[in-house]
C-alpha cells in the first residue's frame, strides 16, 4: 500500500469533520442499505483536497460494492462513456429482460467521475435518461436488415457519484438528477489537527503537539497539504538524523520550503505582491498573466487562503489588496487610494 492509501480514511468514522455531510451520507447508506438498493446519485462541490474521493470510496467500501474512478475530461465521447457503463457488474440480472432475478447477488457498482464538469454538456446530456430511469440511448444494428437503428434500452442500475469544484458550470438539468448534493467547506483548525494525529498514527510518525498545531496552522483547512506538509517534515528529521518531529523540524521544513509565518507561499506572495503594485481592483486574467500561474491553481488554491487570512477582497470589481496584505508586505498604501479595512 502506498503512503496516500495508508493516510486516506476508509470508513465514515475515519473521516473527520464535514459533519453535515457525513450525517447525510450515514442516512443514505443506512437507507440503501435497508432497501437493498443503490446509493442515491450524488455531486460532491469544493475545493481540491478537502476529501471528496475519500468519501466517495468510503461509500462505496460500506456498501460492498464495486468502485470505478474516472475523470471527466477523459470520457471523450459517447463510445467511452458507454465503455464506462459496460463494466458494471450484471450478477443477479436477467441479461435478457433486463429483470433482477436474484436479489440478494445484485451489487450497484459507483462510477466516480472526478472534475465532472470537464465532461461535455451532450454527454451529460446522454446520461439524464441512465440516472432517472437506467436506460441508454443506442445505436444497435439490426442483424436482419443490416440497418442501425437508435433506441433507448435498459442498464445496469448504478450510483454516480461527481465531484467538481465547479458546481455553476454543470448544466442544471444534470446537477437536478443528483438526489444528494454537497458543498465541502475547508475545514476548521481543530478538524485539521485532530485529521494531523490520525495519519501521523496511521504512519507511525512520532510528533510533537507543538509540532502538530503548527502544521495544522499552516495547512490552509486542507488535508491534503497538511498530509504533504506532515511527509516532508518527515523527510526533514530523517534527513536530521532525529526520530521525532519537533516544532523546530516543521520550522525547518517551512523555511525550505519557502513557507512564511502566515503560511504563504511564494505563489501567494507574487499574487499579494502584484496585488500591491496595481493596488485598484484587478480580474483574475491580469494576475494570472503577471504572475505566470494559469487562473485555476490561483482561483483554487491561492485566493482562498489570502481571502481567509484577509490579506485581500473579492468584489464585483476585481481583487483587491486590505491594509493587513500591504502590512504583510512591509508596504504602505502608496497613493492613499481608499483601500479595504477588515
Ligand atoms: P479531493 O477528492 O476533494 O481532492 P481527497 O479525498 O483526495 O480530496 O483527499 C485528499 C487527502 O486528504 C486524502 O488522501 C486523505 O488522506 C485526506 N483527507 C481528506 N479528507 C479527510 C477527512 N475528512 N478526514 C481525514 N483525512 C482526510
Amino acid at each position: 500500500m502506498n503512503t496516500t492509501d495508508i493516510i486516506r480514511p476508509k470508513t465514515l468514522n475515519d473521516f473527520i469533520g464535514q459533519q453535515d455531510i457525513a450525517m447525510e451520507v450515514k442516512i443514505a447508506l443506512h437507507s440503501a442499505k435497508s432497501r437493498n438498493d443503490a446509493f442515491p446519485h450524488t455531486i460532491f462541490s469544493g475545493a481540491p483536497g478537502l476529501g471528496k474521493t475519500s468519501l466517495a470510496e468510503i461509500i462505496a467500501s460500506e456498501m460492498n460494492v464495486p468502485f470505478f474512478p474516472v475523470l471527466g475530461a477523459s470520457i471523450r465521447d459517447e463510445e467511452g462513456l458507454r465503455n464506462i457503463l459496460s463494466q458494471l457488474p450484471a450478477d443477479g440480472y436477467d441479461m435478457q429482460t433486463g429483470q433482477v432475478i436474484v436479489p440478494g447477488k445484485v451489487r450497484y457498482a459507483i462510477i466516480f467521475i472526478d472534475e465532472i464538469h470537464r465532461m461535455k454538456k451532450s454527454l451529460t446530456e446522454l446520461l439524464h435518461t441512465a440516472l432517472e430511469d437506467f436506460k441508454l440511448s443506442m445505436k444497435i444494428k439490426n442483424p436482419l436488415t443490416g440497418r442501425t437503428q437508435s433506441g433507448l434500452y435498459w442498464m445496469l442500475k448504478f450510483t454516480l457519484i461527481g465531484a467538481t469544484n465547479y458546481l455553476g458550470v454543470l448544466p442544471r438539468p444534470f446537477v437536478d438528477r443528483f438526489m444528494i448534493q454537497s458543498c465541502f467547506e475547508p475545514y476548521t483548525e481543530a478538524e485539521i489537527i485532530r485529521i494531523a494525529y490520525h495519519s501521523a498514527k496511521k504512519l507511525k510518525l512520532d510528533i510533537t503537539p507543538e509540532a502538530i498545531t503548527e502544521l495544522a496552522s499552516k495547512s490552509r483547512g486542507v488535508p491534503r497539504i497538511l498530509n504533504r506538509f506532515l511527509l516532508r517534515a518527515r523527510d526533514v528529521a530523517i534527513y536530521a538524523g532525529v526520530t521525532q518531529i519537533t516544532l523546530q523540524i516543521v520550522q525547518e521544513m517551512f523555511q525550505i520550503q519557502n513557507i512564511d509565518e502566515l503560511g504563504l507561499t511564494k505563489l501567494d506572495r507574487r499574487v499579494l505582491e502584484y496585488l500591491a503594485a496595481v493596488i485598484r481592483p484587478i480580474g483574475i486574467g491580469a494576475i494570472s498573466q503577471a504572475v505566470g500561474e494559469d487562473s485555476n491553481t490561483i482561483e483554487n488554491l491561492v485566493e482562498p487562503w489570502l481571502v481567509r487570512l484577509r490579506l485581500m477582497v473579492k468584489t464585483q470589481q476585481g481583487r483587491q489588496i486590505t491594509e493587513l496584505g500591504l502590512q504583510h508586505l512591509g508596504q504602505s498604501n502608496p497613493f492613499q487610494q481608499s483601500i479595504i479595512k477588515l
